[in-house]
């Protein structure tokens, strides 16, 4: 069951002239008295520096994410993210770690547009890829995701939106919010931008159980969300051998590019995906054969894919609870 409805942005957003004025003379209070990190001066009220992007294809432009876990000083900016402009309207894919990153986004697409922002996908329920929704709510868009994602943000929002409270400080969180989709998807679906179509696709569980794609027809660019990446080590949080099904999917996609969820912000396709392949084909294997001589899970978490340690940045973050999710998966084959 779905416990999380879309609020329409008119109705949450509505303050009077006077709650507007104490807010912001509080705001100013703040900013005198409280030492800022750096991502509330890049957030300060009215004062949201831009995100800075790159056009890797005519109208499509990301936001490279840092390779690193979610902090205050980075505002949770750790994933690709960006936006396609049509000739009338604009999609968001994606939307930052943090309320703060949101807006930083925003403002970046408003400094190359005054288009309306229609659309915003979220390509699965990660942190790094939802929490900015909020800054987009005034904007009034539909918000669009898988249709597992609704039940993943109630079953995970509130446990996330605490766990990064306690990591990077209620601050840098200040205005986060979980926003769940509008429009979930299920059969594909196609957006219209003016000039060009997106094509959106739900997938069945592999990185999470609410993978979406976003292929943008006109430059032949797919943005992949987390079901790729790139430098940054693949975190399984749905399915080890579902997530290969997937891959082999997503390479007959005529794409000429990807954007992956972390990593360059654009990568030839399908080329793009041969070492996430390869990790987590070596991953399965080296669990087949440890499963097979009859190891104990902790004793094949210590020891599986360490073959890739050097290739990867975050691998002691990510693998053994990668190995430990493909342990659970493999050993009842
Ligand atoms: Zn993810």
């Amino acid at each position: 069951m779905n416990t999380f409805h879309y609020t329409a942005p008119n109705k949450r957003m509505r303050l009077s002239a006077p709650s507007v004025f104490i807010a912001l003379a509080l705001s100013v209070v703040v900013c005198l008295h409280a030492p800022l990190s750096r991502s509330q001066e890049r957030c300060g009220a009215g004062n949201a520096l831009e995100a800075s992007v790159e056009e890797i294809a005519s109208g499509v432009y990301v936001r490279a994410g840092v390779t690193a876990t979610m902090t205050a000083d980075n505002a949770g900016a750790i994933a690709n993210v960006g936006f396609i402009i049509g000739t009338e309207a604009i999609a968001v894919i994606d939307t930052g770690g943090s309320a703060c990153d949101g807006s930083r986004l925003r403002a970046a697409i408003r400094a190359r547009s005054q288009l309306p922002i229609k659309f915003v996908i979220n390509t699965h329920m990660h942190p790094d890829h939802v929490f900015g929704n909020a800054a987009f709510v005034a904007d009034g868009p539909t918000f669009i995701g898988h249709h597992n994602l609704a039940r993943a943000l109630a079953a995970r929002g509130a446990h996330y939106l605490e766990a990064n409270r306690d990591i990077m400080g209620a601050a840098a969180l200040a205005g986060t919010e979980i926003i769940a989709p509008g429009l979930p998807v299920e059969d594909p679906i196609e957006i219209a931008l003016g000039g060009t179509t997106l094509e959106i696709v739900a997938h069945p569980t592999g990185h999470t159980d609410n993978d979406l794609t976003v292929f943008d027809r006109r430059t032949r660019t797919l943005w992949t969300g987390d079901l790729v990446f790139l430098e940054h080590l693949p975190v399984v949080d749905g399915s080890l051998k579902g997530w290969l099904a997937v891959m082999d999917a997503l390479k007959k996609i005529p794409a000429l590019r990807a954007v992956p969820g972390h990593g360059p912000v654009s990568v030839p396709w399908p080329r793009g995906v041969a070492d996430q392949e390869r990790y987590l084909a070596v991953l399965v294997e080296d669990l087949r054969g440890l499963i097979a001589t009859g190891r104990s899970m902790n004793d094949a978490i210590a020891v599986a894919a360490e073959s890739e340690r050097d290739k990867w940045l975050l691998f002691d973050e990510f693998n053994a609870r990668n190995a430990s999710v493909g342990f659970a998966e493999l050993e009842w084959e």
